[in-house]
């Protein structure tokens, strides 16, 4: 039986790097009907928080790693206490007494240690090069080295895959499992993720918390489907893949075993794929919350059946669920904001002969459909002898701030006669 863990720290927000390493442990145990377990490292009493904790778990149930088992550190401080007792009586350890109290150490003795990493192959270190180990400190607490080899080795891991930044933990750990004579785990060690700047992903190239992908309208499907491609391919350029697909072909040793990049163009692209496909019904849940956070539509009242229209009209070229919000914004407010340069480029001149034309000929339509809008706006262009574009970018930019969009006569039927026509009436000379 296969079993694998995820052990954050409850000291910051679950980032893009932490929510790889969960996807790849939640992956490997479902690829191979294992368990993947839980386990909240906070031994760091000072550090650890109950809001990070809840931060980390709400990530992770957001993403769909369940967990089948939860551990806390904090409530096993018995057992590394009894394991590092077991140590001192073995001679394998030392107490160094400070003033502060006792800690225990490890005496580290000379070999030669391998690991047979499952995705890096194998690594050899000189233990020459280990100086002797806290296990635990002076104020009690364990060191997260010495607990995380007494609970791999006793909630019965069999896989450790972590990011490469624990690589120098790992020879210090074996020494602790051949010292206290348990099982030594597999290792996997995902390879480093990269910032577009090159160097490690931090904050400010990108490593941002999993929380901030997803109030920024991110659908979770699309996240993990991309934290997937920054270190394992499903073959034949394949890019888009369900999860449940991704379970079947999974393998650990097909991990990439270099450095991934952290692109964000990369990962809108993706998002948008899953956008575009999404059944709108399920985007205006989401949408909602986010619309009433803007002021876009009051709690006590708003018309579903629009919302989800509009997202139909945007879905298609849409990055993330928080641009709709700002590319829709027209649809919903009284007093648009018209860019200032599409207004100096397009709204410049003298408009009030087209744009009172235009109205002129909509307010005649006998049906308001999106096929005769366009048919009288034709007309019209024809009839003032000018160009198309000449006349369709003004009247975008009066009726939506903004010089991209969904097609113009989709923006009309859905913004309606009345506000188009305030709108435009805007741009018209007084007494013309
Ligand atoms: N608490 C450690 C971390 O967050 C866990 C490392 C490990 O997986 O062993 O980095």
């Amino acid at each position: 039986m296969i079993r694998v863990r995820f052990a954050p720290s409850p000291t910051g927000n679950l980032h893009i790097g932490g929510g790889r390493t969960a996807l790849f442990n939640w992956l490997y145990a479902r690829a191979k009907q294992g368990k993947f377990i839980l386990r909240i490292e906070d031994t760091d009493q000072v550090r650890s928080k109950k809001e990070y904790l809840d931060e980390i778990t709400d990530s992770l149930g957001w993403l769909g790693f369940n967990w089948d088992e939860i551990y806390y550190q904090s409530q096993r401080f018995d057992l590394y206490r009894q394991q590092a007792e077991a140590l001192l009586k073995k001679g394998a350890a030392y107490i160094e007494k400070t003033d502060k109290g006792e800690a225990v150490i490890f005496k580290v003795t000379p070999q030669k240690i391998q690991i047979n990493d499952l995705i890096r192959g194998q690594i050899e270190f000189d233990s020459q090069n280990i100086k002797d180990q806290v296990l635990i400190k002076s104020d009690g607490t364990p060191t997260y080295n010495f607990a995380c080899v007494v609970d791999d080795a006793g909630m019965n891991i069999t896989h450790v895959i972590r990011g490469d930044d624990h690589i120098s933990n790992t020879p210090k750990q074996i020494l602790f499992y051949q010292a206290l004579g348990l099982p030594i785990p597999a290792f996997a060690h995902l390879p480093l993720i990269m910032g577009m700047e090159g160097g490690r992903l931090s904050k400010r190239t990108g490593a941002t918390a999993i929380s901030e992908y997803r109030r920024a309208g991110y659908l979770s499907a699309a996240l993990v489907n991309y934290l997937l491609l920054l270190s394992w391919s499903p073959g034949a350029n394949r890019e888009v893949i369900d999860i449940n697909e991704a379970i079947k072909l999974f393998d650990i040793s097909a991990v990439n075993k270099t450095a991934a990049t952290f692109d964000l163009k990369k990962l809108n692209w993706m998002n948008n794929q899953y956008l575009k496909t999404e059944d709108p019904e399920k985007l205006t849940d989401q949408l909602i919350p986010l619309l009433l956070e803007a002021g876009y539509i009051k709690q006590e009242g708003f018309d579903r059946q629009y919302i989800t229209t509009l997202v139909k009209l945007f879905q298609e070229r849409l990055p993330t669920l928080n641009d709709f919000v700002q590319w829709a914004d027209f649809f919903f407010l009284d007093q648009i904001t018209i860019d200032p340069d599409a207004e100096k480029k397009f709204l410049g001149r003298d408009l009030s002969k087209e744009f009172g034309l235009f109205i002129q000929s909509l307010e005649a339509l006998q049906q308001f459909d999106i096929i005769s809008i366009e048919a009288a706006f034709r007309e019209l262009v024809k009839e003032l002898n000018i160009e198309t574009k000449a006349l369709i970018h003004p009247i975008r930019v009066a009726l939506t701030g903004k010089t991209i969009g969904p097609g113009l006569f989709e923006v009309i039927y859905y913004l309606g006669k009345k506000r188009t026509a305030e709108r435009l009436s805007k741009f018209i000379k007084k007494g013309v």
